[in-house]
C-alpha cells in the first residue's frame, strides 16, 4: 500500500477499526473462558459477547493493540509508515505527522509494531545455503552494562576498546540464504549468488556456545554455511549438514566470499544511522527486526496487510528490553 492509498482507503478512525475487525473476525475470536468461536458484537462498547457463556472480550483484547489508549488511525499510521515505504521512521517524525504532544505513546506503540514484525519472522527458519557473519552496531550502552563500562573506561584512561568487542559496539549475528547462479548470469550486485530470506540477532558474546545456540534456532539442520573461519563457526556442524569456510586474505575480499551479510549489514546501519541516529543496546534487536522483516518481503506489495494480521494475531507479551 502506498501512503496516498492509505488515505483513501483509512480516512478516519472508523474506516480504521472496521478494517481491524474483519481482519481480527477473520482469524476467529475465542472465548477466553470458554473456548467457544461464536460471538455477538456489540456495538456500543466495542465488545464481543461469547454466545455459549456471555463472557465479554474487548476488539483490541489479545491484539497487539491490547491496553492500548491510542486511536485505531495512530496505530493504522504507524503501520504505513515502515510498511508502505521503502524507509524506516523515527518515532519523533511519527509523532510530528500525527501531531500528538506526547512522544512516548508512539514510541511504543512503534516498538510493539517491530516486535509483531519480529515475531512473525522468528517463526521461520532459514535454509539452503546459508552466509553468515558478524556484523557490529554502534549502540548506546543500556542501564544494565552503563555502570561496567564507565568503570571499564576509568580503568583505560578514557579508552574504548578497539575493533571487536568494544563497549561502543554491539554484536549481531547475520545469517543469509544465499543461492549460488550460474555464472553466466550477473547479478545486479556484482556477485552470483542470488539473496533469499536473512534474520539478524544479537549476539552476548563471540563465544561458540553462543553462536550456535542462535544457528540452532534460526537456520534448518539440513543448511550448509559459508563463513569467514572464525573461531565462533567452529563447531557449526554440531547443528547443520556442511560448513565450508574461507578466510579472506584482504578485507575487500570478504565482501566477495559472503556478499549478502555484507551487503545487509552495511545497509541496515546506514538505515539506522539515518533514521534514529544513536540507537540503545535494549532496542536495537527492534529495529533490526523491522529491518529484515521488511527485506525478506521485499518483492510482495501487501507488507501493509501482513503487518495488519501480524498486529490482530499477536500479543505483546514482554517487555520491550527482552523483545526476540
Ligand atoms: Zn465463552
Amino acid at each position: 500500500m502506498k501512503i496516498r492509498d492509505f488515505f483513501t482507503k483509512f480516512p478516519d478512525e472508523a474506516s480504521c477499526k472496521a478494517h481491524f475487525k474483519s481482519k481480527r473476525e477473520k482469524q476467529g475470536v475465542v472465548c477466553k473462558r470458554c473456548g467457544h468461536g461464536e460471538h455477538y458484537w456489540i456495538s456500543t462498547r466495542d465488545q464481543y459477547q461469547c454466545k455459549k457463556c456471555k463472557y465479554r472480550t474487548t476488539l483490541k483484547s489479545g491484539t497487539l493493540l491490547h491496553g492500548s489508549q491510542l486511536p485505531y488511525h495512530y496505530w493504522y499510521f504507524g503501520t504505513v509508515m515502515p510498511a508502505g515505504t521503502k524507509k524506516s521512521f523515527s518515532a519523533m517524525e511519527v509523532q510530528r505527522q500525527l501531531g500528538r504532544r506526547y512522544y512516548e505513546p508512539i514510541w511504543y506503540m512503534l516498538h510493539k509494531i517491530r516486535y509483531a514484525m519480529g515475531k512473525r519472522d522468528g517463526g521461520y527458519t532459514l535454509g539452503n545455503e546459508i552466509e553468515l557473519d558478524e556484523g557490529f552496531f554502534e549502540t548506546v550502552p543500556d542501564k544494565e552494562n552503563r555502570e561496567r563500562i564507565a568503570k571499564e573506561l576509568r580503568e583505560n584512561d578514557g579508552k574504548y576498546k578497539r575493533g571487536k568487542g568494544s563497549q561502543k559496539q554491539t554484536t549481531v549475528l547475520v545469517m543469509a540464504e544465499s543461492k549460488t547462479v550460474e555464472a553466466t548470469y550477473k547479478y545486479r550486485y556484482g556477485t552470483n549468488k542470488k539473496v533469499g530470506h536473512i534474520k539478524m540477532r544479537l549476539l552476548d558474546d563471540l563465544c561458540k556456545e553462543t553462536t550456535n545456540k542462535e544457528v540452532e534456532r534460526s537456520i534448518d539442520g539440513q543448511s550448509s554455511a559459508m563463513t569467514d573461519g572464525a573461531n565462533n563457526y567452529n563447531d557449526l556442524k554440531e547443528n547443520l549438514a556442511a560448513h565450508g569456510a574461507v578466510v579472506a586474505k584482504v578485507k575487500k575480499e570478504a565482501s566477495k566470499i559472503l556478499p549478502w551479510v555484507h551487503i545487509a549489514i552495511s545497509n541496515a546501519k546506514r538505515l539506522l544511522l539515518d533514521v534514529h541516529h544513536s540507537i540503545g543496546t535494549d532496542y536495537l534487536q527492534s529495529y533490526l527486526d523491522e529491518y529484515c522483516y521488511k527485506f525478506n518481503r521485499r518483492y510482495f506489495d501487501s507488507v501493509f496487510d501482513r503487518v495488519v494480521i501480524a498486529s490482530v494475531s499477536c500479543k505483546w507479551e514482554r517487555n520491550v528490553q527482552t523483545i526476540g
